[in-house]
This record gives structure tokens, sequence and C-alpha cells, in this order.
């Protein structure tokens, strides 16, 4: 079993209070947009999609074709249609932009965030609707409420709750056989700050959940798994980018 770390490209952010909310006011940062492969014997698993670097329309994002997830995978000899289940932690647009490359996969992801991202409240920003629309018709297995998932019944994938940062949120436990767990927090840790000072990520749906959901990756952390944040620049130094992988 193998787990790679896709970089995704950057986006140029004028202020870094988007992900940490009334604080930082002023200070521009750079972002990573990470996506991840999953080699199981069972299967190959998709977590998060990146942004489509084909139709990238917002002036902040620093993509190139490379950086595509179907191309990344294809570099590494995998083909993309031999993904069996894309993972979604949400379907906020930095995480959706790649779907349609996998028309032929299950896409996991809560009941309750697929309501959410499709029927938004007024004030959410963060859904795209070409992106859900153009996967509208996709396979979609929907955990309901906080059950853990398992996706293949032996502890090695399992997606769990942390809604807060959006409705239906969630995170992915990866336990490895050498590497030991690797959670995948997605947004609901943005940048280490939101752990280290438990400070709710930025477009945040519920403030005092997502306190709750980085209570539990804390937890998971000091038990020692690896955490890989939403969209901590600084990780590109610390971690294993493909083609390295952990096993
Ligand atoms: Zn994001």
């Amino acid at each position: 079993m193998k787990l790679y770390v896709f970089d995704g490209g950057r986006a140029h952010l004028p202020d870094l209070s988007h992900l940490t909310p009334d604080r930082n006011f002023g200070r521009p940062v750079t972002i990573p947009l990470f996506s991840f492969l999953i080699d199981h014997p069972r299967g190959l698993v998709v977590v998060d999609t990146g942004v489509d670097t084909d139709d990238a329309r917002d002036p902040v994002l620093e993509v190139e074709p490379a950086h595509r997830i179907d191309r990344q995978m294809q570099r590494l000899g995998y083909a993309p249609g031999d993904v069996k289940y894309v993972v979604l932690t949400h379907l906020h647009l930095d995480h959706t932009g790649g779907m349609t490359l996998f028309p032929d996969a299950t896409f996991i992801v809560r009941r309750s965030e697929l309501r959410a991202a499709w029927w938004p409240d007024a004030y959410e920003r963060g859904y795209d609707f070409d992106n859900l629309l153009a996967a509208r018709g996709f396979r979609y297995l929907q955990p309901p409420g906080d059950e853990a998932f398992d996706v293949f019944e032996d502890g090695s994938v399992v997606c769990f709750d942390t809604k807060g940062h959006t409705e239906g949120h969630q995170s992915v436990l990866v336990d490895l056989p050498r590497s030991g767990k690797i959670v995948l927090t997605g947004d609901a840790v943005q940048v280490a700050e939101n752990l280290t000072d438990s400070v709710p990520p930025g477009m945040c749906w519920n403030s005092q959940m997502a306190v709750q959901a980085i209570a539990k990756l804390r937890h998971l952390q000091e038990t020692g798994a690896l955490l890989i944040f939403g969209h901590e620049l600084s990780l590109l130094e610390s971690l294993k980018i493909a083609p390295a992988y952990y096993d």
C-alpha cells in the first residue's frame, strides 16, 4: 500500500486572514493545493482533486497543465480510469476541479455536504456550480451524519466526520504498514495556526464545530499520527511529495 502526495500548484491570497479569521490582516500568503492517491491492494483511491489547471479562471491561482492530477498519476504509471473511489473532504472549488477526470469512480462525499453544496446559504462562497453540475450524474456513496466510513473495511482508509469548515466536511485516516497513521485533514485545518491556536479555518460554516474537529485532529497528532493540513506551505519542505511516497 502506498500514499502519494501531489503538489497541485499554488494560490496567492492577499491576506492570511482568509484562512485564520479575525487575525493576520494584511499578511499576504501563498498556499499549496494538495491532492492524494492511495494505491491499495483492492483498488486506487484519490482524495481531493485540486483545480482543473486547463480551466483555471481565478487570477490568484498559479497552476500549470503538469499539475493536473490525472497527468501526475500518468507520470507514475497509473491510469485515471482505474480509480475506484474518489474521496472528497468537501466540495469547495479548490478540491473539486478534477472531478470529471474520474467519471467511472464512486465518489465518497458526506450526504450533508452534497446538499449544502447544491443549495448553499447566501454567505457561502466556496462552491463552484459548474464543477458540481458537470459531475451531477456520477455515482455517489453518501456516508450519513457523524459515522466513520471504512472504505475497504480493513481500517486502512477511514473517512471520519470533521464538519465545521463546511457542513459535511470529512478527513481521511490512512494507516500504512511502514509509515503508520497519516491523516489528510482537508480544510478542517488549512494552515498550522488553525491547529496550534485552535482558530477555526476561513470560510467557515460553523466555528464551534470547526474547533471541535480541530481538537479531534490534535488528539490524533498527539497519539502519533502525521497530519497533512489542507493548505500549509511549509509542508512542501517536510513531506514526501510524488514521485516519492509513503508506504
Ligand atoms: Zn481548500
